[in-house]
Protein backbone atom coordinates (compact mmCIF):
# COMPACT_ATOMS: atom_id res chain seq x y z
CA UNK A 1 0.00 0.00 0.00
CA UNK A 2 1.57 3.60 -1.13
CA UNK A 3 1.78 6.41 1.07
CA UNK A 4 -0.38 9.28 0.37
CA UNK A 5 -2.48 11.80 1.49
CA UNK A 6 -5.35 10.16 3.92
CA UNK A 7 -8.48 11.88 4.89
CA UNK A 8 -7.81 10.82 8.80
CA UNK A 9 -11.59 11.79 9.99
CA UNK A 10 -12.73 9.45 7.10
CA UNK A 11 -10.52 6.71 8.67
CA UNK A 12 -12.01 7.28 11.74
CA UNK A 13 -15.54 7.09 10.32
CA UNK A 14 -15.12 3.50 9.05
CA UNK A 15 -13.16 2.43 11.91
CA UNK A 16 -16.13 2.94 13.79
CA UNK A 17 -18.60 2.03 10.73
CA UNK A 18 -16.24 -1.53 11.43
CA UNK A 19 -16.53 -2.29 14.79
CA UNK A 20 -20.23 -1.05 14.83
CA UNK A 21 -21.39 -4.22 16.23
CA UNK A 22 -19.45 -4.24 18.81
CA UNK A 23 -20.16 -0.74 19.60
CA UNK A 24 -23.64 -1.37 19.47
CA UNK A 25 -23.27 -4.69 21.50
CA UNK A 26 -21.56 -3.70 24.51
CA UNK A 27 -23.31 -0.28 24.60
CA UNK A 28 -20.32 2.51 24.38
CA UNK A 29 -21.08 5.20 23.79
CA UNK A 30 -18.78 7.27 21.33
CA UNK A 31 -17.89 10.71 21.40
CA UNK A 32 -16.62 11.91 18.16
CA UNK A 33 -15.94 15.69 17.44
CA UNK A 34 -15.42 15.32 13.93
CA UNK A 35 -13.37 18.69 12.82
CA UNK A 36 -14.68 21.04 10.18
CA UNK A 37 -12.56 20.57 6.87
CA UNK A 38 -11.04 17.56 7.73
CA UNK A 39 -7.33 17.46 8.14
CA UNK A 40 -5.23 15.07 5.94
CA UNK A 41 -2.05 13.37 6.83
CA UNK A 42 0.64 11.13 5.21
CA UNK A 43 0.22 7.58 5.99
CA UNK A 44 -1.18 4.53 4.28
CA UNK A 45 -4.82 4.83 4.50
CA UNK A 46 -5.71 0.47 5.27
CA UNK A 47 -2.52 1.14 8.26
CA UNK A 48 -3.85 3.64 10.16
CA UNK A 49 -7.46 2.10 10.33
CA UNK A 50 -5.15 -0.82 11.47
CA UNK A 51 -3.87 1.57 14.45
CA UNK A 52 -7.18 3.65 14.89
CA UNK A 53 -9.09 0.28 15.12
CA UNK A 54 -6.36 -0.81 17.69
CA UNK A 55 -6.90 1.96 20.01
CA UNK A 56 -10.93 1.14 19.76
CA UNK A 57 -10.51 -2.01 20.38
CA UNK A 58 -8.39 -1.69 22.92
CA UNK A 59 -10.06 0.72 24.60
CA UNK A 60 -13.21 -1.41 24.36
CA UNK A 61 -11.78 -4.34 26.16
CA UNK A 62 -10.43 -2.18 28.91
CA UNK A 63 -13.68 -0.96 29.41
CA UNK A 64 -15.68 -4.30 29.67
CA UNK A 65 -16.40 -4.43 33.28
CA UNK A 66 -16.83 -0.92 33.64
CA UNK A 67 -20.61 0.84 34.08
CA UNK A 68 -20.14 3.63 32.27
CA UNK A 69 -18.47 2.71 28.94
CA UNK A 70 -17.42 5.97 26.72
CA UNK A 71 -14.55 6.79 23.91
CA UNK A 72 -13.86 9.53 23.24
CA UNK A 73 -12.36 10.66 19.68
CA UNK A 74 -10.72 14.14 19.51
CA UNK A 75 -8.94 15.17 15.81
CA UNK A 76 -6.91 18.30 16.27
CA UNK A 77 -5.98 20.23 12.62
CA UNK A 78 -5.13 23.41 14.43
CA UNK A 79 -1.46 22.25 15.36
CA UNK A 80 2.08 21.94 13.38
CA UNK A 81 1.06 18.00 12.92
CA UNK A 82 -2.06 16.54 13.14
CA UNK A 83 -3.29 15.24 16.26
CA UNK A 84 -5.73 11.81 17.03
CA UNK A 85 -7.12 10.96 20.27
CA UNK A 86 -8.54 8.15 21.68
CA UNK A 87 -9.78 8.13 25.32
CA UNK A 88 -11.68 5.46 27.35
CA UNK A 89 -13.49 5.28 31.04
CA UNK A 90 -11.43 2.19 31.74
CA UNK A 91 -9.43 1.82 34.49
CA UNK A 92 -6.26 2.98 32.99
CA UNK A 93 -2.59 0.85 32.15
CA UNK A 94 -1.25 -0.80 34.63
CA UNK A 95 2.51 -0.58 33.28
CA UNK A 96 2.63 2.37 30.39
CA UNK A 97 6.44 1.76 30.14
CA UNK A 98 5.86 -1.79 28.18
CA UNK A 99 2.43 -1.29 26.52
CA UNK A 100 4.50 -0.86 22.95
CA UNK A 101 6.54 -3.86 23.99
CA UNK A 102 5.76 -6.86 21.53
CA UNK A 103 4.01 -9.97 23.11
CA UNK A 104 3.04 -7.35 26.25
CA UNK A 105 -0.17 -8.38 27.40
CA UNK A 106 -2.37 -8.03 30.57
CA UNK A 107 -5.04 -10.35 28.90
CA UNK A 108 -5.79 -14.05 29.05
CA UNK A 109 -4.10 -15.21 25.68
CA UNK A 110 -6.64 -16.82 23.22
CA UNK A 111 -6.22 -17.50 19.95
CA UNK A 112 -8.80 -15.04 18.56
CA UNK A 113 -7.97 -12.53 21.77
CA UNK A 114 -4.97 -10.33 22.16
CA UNK A 115 -1.28 -11.45 22.17
CA UNK A 116 -0.11 -8.49 22.77
CA UNK A 117 0.89 -7.41 19.30
CA UNK A 118 -1.82 -4.51 18.47
CA UNK A 119 0.22 -1.23 19.94
CA UNK A 120 4.04 -2.84 18.69
CA UNK A 121 2.59 -3.04 15.29
CA UNK A 122 1.04 0.33 15.54
CA UNK A 123 3.84 1.68 16.70
CA UNK A 124 5.39 0.60 13.83
CA UNK A 125 2.93 1.09 11.15
CA UNK A 126 3.43 5.12 12.89
CA UNK A 127 6.81 5.26 12.92
CA UNK A 128 7.39 4.63 9.47
CA UNK A 129 5.04 7.45 8.31
CA UNK A 130 7.67 9.52 10.59
CA UNK A 131 4.55 10.31 13.37
CA UNK A 132 4.38 9.33 17.32
CA UNK A 133 2.33 6.93 19.07
CA UNK A 134 2.01 7.56 22.89
CA UNK A 135 -0.16 6.14 25.61
CA UNK A 136 -0.87 7.01 29.34
CA UNK A 137 -3.45 8.18 32.07
CA UNK A 138 -5.34 10.89 32.14
CA UNK A 139 -5.40 12.15 35.39
CA UNK A 140 -9.27 12.40 35.64
CA UNK A 141 -9.18 8.35 34.77
CA UNK A 142 -9.05 6.30 32.08
CA UNK A 143 -6.20 6.20 29.40
CA UNK A 144 -5.71 8.35 26.42
CA UNK A 145 -3.55 7.56 23.17
CA UNK A 146 -2.43 10.32 20.80
CA UNK A 147 -0.97 9.41 17.36
CA UNK A 148 0.41 12.34 15.70
CA UNK A 149 1.20 12.61 12.18
CA UNK A 150 2.64 14.88 9.74
CA UNK A 151 0.45 17.20 7.51
CA UNK A 152 -0.10 16.09 4.13
CA UNK A 153 1.83 18.58 2.11
CA UNK A 154 4.41 19.62 5.12
CA UNK A 155 7.52 19.87 3.66
CA UNK A 156 10.23 17.08 4.75
P1 LIG B 1 -3.41 -6.84 23.56
O1 LIG B 1 -4.61 -5.99 23.24
O2 LIG B 1 -3.36 -8.08 22.74
O3 LIG B 1 -3.22 -7.09 25.03
P2 LIG B 1 -1.88 -4.52 22.79
O4 LIG B 1 -0.50 -4.39 22.26
O5 LIG B 1 -2.98 -3.97 21.97
O6 LIG B 1 -2.10 -6.05 23.07
O7 LIG B 1 -1.94 -3.86 24.23
C1 LIG B 1 -0.96 -4.24 25.19
C2 LIG B 1 -1.44 -3.96 26.61
O8 LIG B 1 -1.52 -2.55 26.83
C3 LIG B 1 -2.81 -4.47 26.96
O9 LIG B 1 -2.83 -5.85 27.30
C4 LIG B 1 -3.17 -3.59 28.17
O10 LIG B 1 -2.56 -4.05 29.32
C5 LIG B 1 -2.53 -2.28 27.80
N1 LIG B 1 -3.51 -1.35 27.20
C6 LIG B 1 -3.66 -1.05 25.89
N2 LIG B 1 -4.68 -0.19 25.70
C7 LIG B 1 -5.19 0.07 26.93
C8 LIG B 1 -6.27 0.89 27.42
N3 LIG B 1 -7.02 1.61 26.58
N4 LIG B 1 -6.49 0.91 28.76
C9 LIG B 1 -5.72 0.19 29.61
N5 LIG B 1 -4.69 -0.60 29.21
C10 LIG B 1 -4.42 -0.66 27.90
MG1 LIG C 1 -4.90 -4.89 21.43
Amino acid sequence: EPITDVDLAKVVDQALEMLGPRIQSERVRVDWQRPEGAPKVRGGEVRLQQVVMNLMSNAMDAMAERVHRKIEITLDPSTDRVVLSVRDTGPGIDEPDRIFDPFYTTKEVSPTEGMGLGLSISYGLVQSFGGAIRGRNHPDGGAIFTVELDRAGAQE
